[in-house]
């Protein structure tokens, strides 16, 4: 991108938009470790801020990449374009409902949940990142969180969402209306000759691919959902409308500790059979200073599980719990109101923060396999699997996830810097990830593909798939230049 491109850009009126060095190197990173160096950086005002970006870009075949916090783990937010930011200006709250809320991309999550709580509402979709990380940031990853389990991703709460597209035309999709874009990709999802839903996991939750699968559902036509884990790559979202719930009245949560972690895994599916809201395991790395009878070098595995409800009947169905648990696992603690449910969540919101501890200089807890998915059925074995893989290495690793997902967060740690490290953490993936092809998993439950995993959608789809994928692209994108080198190579 040149001066003179700068300085067409700020002839169409735009006025924030950066080119210096400085801020280049700010928006060069991200939580990752990958690193790409943008060309300019703008803070989009409204809809026509967004729709100028794209109007040159598309002529100039320059690419664009949207960015809220920053918190992707596998690159999503890096691109060599223009990147847009909208937590500056494009961060407000439009409208509350009774049971929506609408709001720009860029508002951030922690923000709208202050709100929504005067009201005694919630979004139940709960990321560790809540602190910062913006709504359009978690509709473009589908992220989850802790209660994930019982409320499902954010891809179960998006009512709708308005859009730009690459060529600057204005889009929206939601059960009622959707554009003429959005109407081609449903006729040619209707006209492929496959059943597209045998090619999608058995599992709870998914941020890997295009979510054609969730398109279709209990009889009900939401395109929006198209646009959600697309991570940019599709449409620029410029507000969504977003389910909201009561919250409860009845909270409980439950403290276990188990002697390792392959017995905390074994115990998941009795755990699943009284029916929590969320089901969370720290292991190795995870734990810092929590609770006196869990330790960080994994000798001991903590789980945290929630019930909620709206009458006392609540309390007897975690006595239930407790009881049935009690020959499985100690029981550490046990919470019932809000002041002590938030301090456990809170050390669990600390966990990736403390697994990173564990990284010395360029020695650090590598992502890549670090969000698979896989049956809770399975969950035993696969995790047999993986320390077995770990153990041929030598390699050290954190562990903690969403257990009752089947959703484990491991990193090995290796350094990052190394040649040697790349390849193994190659291999490792192409073990891993085959092994989540033949299982009917997922390569990714809430974090994404990114720059580091898109290449590995083959492996989890198939090739069929994967060619269906990149129709769909081309019908949203068709020169290609939104957030290049995620979801399709
Ligand atoms: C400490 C830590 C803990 C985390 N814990 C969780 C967790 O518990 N659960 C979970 O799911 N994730 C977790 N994450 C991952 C990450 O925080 C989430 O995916 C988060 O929702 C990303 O939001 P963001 O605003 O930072 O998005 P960014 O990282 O800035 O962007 C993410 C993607 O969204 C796209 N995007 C942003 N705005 C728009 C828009 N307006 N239109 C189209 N595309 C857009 C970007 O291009 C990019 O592809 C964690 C990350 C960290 C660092």
């Amino acid at each position: 991108m040149t001066d003179q491109h700068i300085s067409e850009l700020r002839k169409t009126g735009l006025s924030e938009i950066f080119d210096d060095d400085w801020t280049r190197t700010i928006y060069s990173v991200d939580a990752s470790h990958c690193t790409i160096k943008p060309l300019a950086v703008n803070f989009p005002s409204d809809e026509y801020d967004v729709q100028k970006i794209c109007n040159y870009a598309y002529a100039h075949g320059i690419s664009v990449t949207c960015r809220g916090a920053g918190t992707g783990l596998l690159g999503q937010s890096l691109s060599d374009g223009i990147i847009l930011d909208f937590t500056k200006k494009m961060n407000r709250i439009l409208e509350i409902g009774n049971d929506y809320v609408i709001v720009q991309p860029g508002v951030v999550k922690a923000i709208l949940d202050k709100e929504l709580a005067k009201r005694g509402k919630f979004i139940p979709t709960d990321p560790a990142s809540s602190n910062y990380c913006t709504v359009g940031g978690m509709l473009s990853n589908n992220s989850s969180g802790p209660h994930g389990l019982g409320y499902g991703s954010i891809i179960n709460h998006v009512q709708g969402v308005k859009l730009v597209y690459s060529n600057g035309m204005i889009g929206f999709a939601d059960q009622k209306k959707y554009d003429e874009k959005v109407s081609k990709m449903l006729k040619f999802i209707v006209s492929i000759d496959t059943d597209v839903k045998k090619y999608y996991p058995n599992v709870s939750k998914n941020s890997s691919g295009y979510r054609l699968d969730a398109i279709f559902e209990n009889n009900h036509i939401n395109p929006q959902k198209i646009f959600v884990a697309s991570e940019g790559s599709l449409g620029i979202i410029t507000s969504s409308r977003i389910s909201i719930l009561d919250i409860p009245e009845k909270k409980s949560l439950v403290i276990l500790k188990f002697e390792n972690i392959l017995n905390a895994v074994l115990a998941v599916p009795t755990i699943l059979e009284h029916k929590p809201v969320a089901m969370e395991l720290l292991d190795r790395g995870a734990i810092l200073g929590g609770w006196k009878d869990g330790d960080s070098n994994g000798n001991s595995s903590i789980m945290l599980v929630e019930f909620h409800g709206n009458d006392n009947s609540l309390y007897d169905q975690v006595d239930k719990f407790e009881e049935k648990l009690q020959e499985k696992a100690k029981i550490l603690e046990s919470g019932h109101d809000q002041n002590s449910i938030d301090r456990a969540w809170n050390e669990r919101k600390n966990s990736l923060n403390n697994a990173i501890k564990k990284g010395i200089g360029s020695r650090k807890p590598a992502g890549i396999i670090e969000d698979t998915v896989v049956h809770p059925d399975i969950l035993y074995d696969y995790t047999i699997l993986l320390l077995k893989i770990l153990d041929t290495y030598k390699l050290d690793y954190v562990v903690y996830g969403h257990a009752g997902n089947g959703n484990l967060h491991l990193r090995p740690i290796v350094d990052i810097n190394s040649d040697y490290s790349k390849s193994l953490m190659s291999s490792i993936a192409y073990k891993v990830f085959s092994y989540i092809g033949k299982v009917h998993g997922s390569i990714s439950g809430e974090h994404g593909d990114g720059l580091l995993r898109t290449k590995y959608i083959p492996m989890m789809y198939g090739s069929t798939m994967y060619d269906i994928f990149k129709q769909i692209k081309l019908i949203f994108d068709d020169k290609k230049i939104f957030n290049p080198g995620k979801k399709i190579i």
